[in-house]
């Protein structure tokens, strides 16, 4: 069998994720006999009250059923609280489903997207691995360049993803900054942004993107359960566009592609989020003012603002230093995958943890400078 002839070109050079081994084999392998997990922004506190208990209520007999195809009464509730109607509501298998599904409803080989450099990669890789060309831009001021995007748009520039904020290093845009890049970034291409973050930021200034839906029929937005609703596990995310838009997208979608719990679960978050996202965003308050005086302490600087994660530069490699702290207890994630050799980015999280992450940070990076470790 020839397999290399069997495989499309731009797949034969594409390299797969590799994500992390489970717990329990990583506890071995580094001797550590806990570990606390720093390194995917996972909320700590777990899903809202209401929507823990459909999840441990969950009848067995529902197993055998399918689920709903299409997510209805998801997107029913998800449209009345978004004020828009169900039909511009399409639910995946958590965001990164989504991502795909738009690349695909628009994008043929030729065609590129436009992106930042130091983002989120799965806009990147799913482009990569469907012939298609990311065009990726560098940040500026570790934030998306709004000139720097529009300048490498052209007659084949079929989508341009925002990150806002941007995962990793916690910057967005503004309503005022979006409206002027809309407004330059023309009608003929689709506008994303992925506010996988959003429920973590209080701050007027931050765009109204489902207004923006009115003026501007090319935006769409993703959202997650994965990240403030504590749903990761059960992966459930979503878009919102115009009606012509999602129609579009529906096309090269999987139906039935969202598992029955994973839909019970969302609605029953989305019901009861209020209190949730309060102690959540006091959490990462506390755990970021934390973190950032303990490394202001060590000289250590660090990126971060809005979301639940900090990046932090070290003073070695950064998977020298995952090492280190792996052997600690303390996963963190290494950031050269992100093009940000030396830094590692850390999860905000409860008191107690981030103490000791604090703590633990600070022993090693003392004993670097002893040893005179080389950078
Ligand atoms: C975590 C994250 C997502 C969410 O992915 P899911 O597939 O919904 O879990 C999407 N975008 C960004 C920027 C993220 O950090």
């Amino acid at each position: 069998m020839n397999l290399e002839a069997l495989i499309p070109e731009y797949v034969r050079g594409f390299q797969a994720y590799v994500p992390s081994k489970p717990d329990h084999l990583l506890m071995r392998e580094y001797g550590a006999s806990m570990l606390h997990r720093l390194n995917n922004n996972e909320n700590p506190l777990g899903p809202p009250p209401a929507a823990a208990r459909v999840i441990a209520a969950f009848p067995p007999e529902r197993a055998a059923i399918y689920p709903s195809g299409d997510s209805y009464d998801l997107r029913q509730s998800l449209g009345a609280r978004l004020g828009i109607a169900a039909d511009r509501v399409l639910v995946g298998n958590g965001s990164c489903e989504v991502i795909s599904s738009v690349i695909k409803a628009f994008c043929q080989p030729g065609d590129n997207i436009v992106t930042a450099d130091k983002t989120f990669a799965v806009y990147e890789w799913v482009a990569e691995f469907s012939g298609i060309e990311a065009r990726l831009t560098p940040l500026r001021d570790y934030a998306f360049d709004p000139q720097a995007m529009l300048d490498r748009i052209d007659r084949h520039t079929k989508i341009l993803f925002v990150c806002n904020p941007n995962n990793p290093t916690g910057t967005y845009w503004t309503q005022r900054m979006l409206v002027d890049f809309l407004e330059q970034a023309g009608e003929d291409r689709i506008v994303v942004v992925d506010e996988a973050y959003r429920e973590y930021i209080d701050d007027p200034e931050y765009p109204d993107t489902i207004g923006l839906m009115e003026r501007f029929p090319n935006l769409v937005v993703f959202r997650t359960f994965s990240k403030m609703y504590a749903l990761a596990g059960l992966r459930v995310g979503y878009l919102a566009g115009t009606e012509a838009v999602v129609e579009v997208v529906r096309r090269t979608s999987v139906a039935y592609s969202v598992n029955v719990q994973a839909q019970q679960a969302a609605l029953a978050a989305l019901e009861d989020d209020r209190e949730h996202i309060a102690a959540t965003r006091t959490l990462v308050r506390e755990g970021m003012r934390l973190v950032v005086d303990a490394c202001r302490d060590l000289e250590l600087e660090t990126v971060g603002g809005a979301g639940n994660y900090l990046m932090i530069r070290t003073p070695i490699n950064d998977m020298l230093m995952y090492r280190r702290l792996m052997k600690r207890g303390m996963m963190v994630r290494t950031m050269t995958g992100f093009r940000f050799p030396g830094w590692i980015r850390v999860t905000l999280r409860e008191i107690p943890v981030m103490a000791s992450f604090a703590a633990i940070l600070a022993e090693e990076v003392h004993a670097i400078r002893n040893q005179r470790v080389p950078a």
